[in-house]
């Protein structure tokens, strides 16, 4: 029992150390493939390194519209959904909002204007 206690307690230390060297930039394994590492030589260096800004903005935290929590998570291509307040909405298929998004959206809303400012008349 206290063999099996201070194990865990070990662990948890292990565990720990691992996270700092993973964090420390020093003790880092990859300098810059990072998670395309995983493909090996293949694909080409330029391509690996579009992949790799893609794949990180998308792994990224990003701000939910409703709670304003960063737990947004990618559900699948184009469908983000917050962790904390369970809200699903549609946005860009690697990040949560684009900015053809963002002028698609002003255009909707000037449009809007436009129509109740019409109906007044
Ligand atoms: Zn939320």
């Amino acid at each position: 029992m206290k063999l099996q206690i201070q194990m865990e307690i070990h662990g948890q230390k292990k565990n720990k150390k691992q996270e700092k060297m993973r964090r420390n930039p020093m003790t880092r394994k990859t300098k810059k493939v990072g998670t395309t590492g995983s493909f090996g030589p293949r694909y080409g260096s330029q391509l690996k390194k579009r992949y790799l800004k893609i794949e990180n903005s998308t792994n990224a935290k990003h701000k939910c519209p409703n709670c304003a929590s960063s737990k947004v998570k990618r559900q699948s291509v184009g469908i983000w959904m917050c962790k904390k307040c369970g809200l699903s909405f549609a946005g860009g298929a690697w990040i949560p909002t684009t900015p053809t998004g963002k002028t698609a959206l002003r255009t909707a809303a000037s449009l809007q204007e436009q129509e109740l400012e019409k109906s007044k008349k």
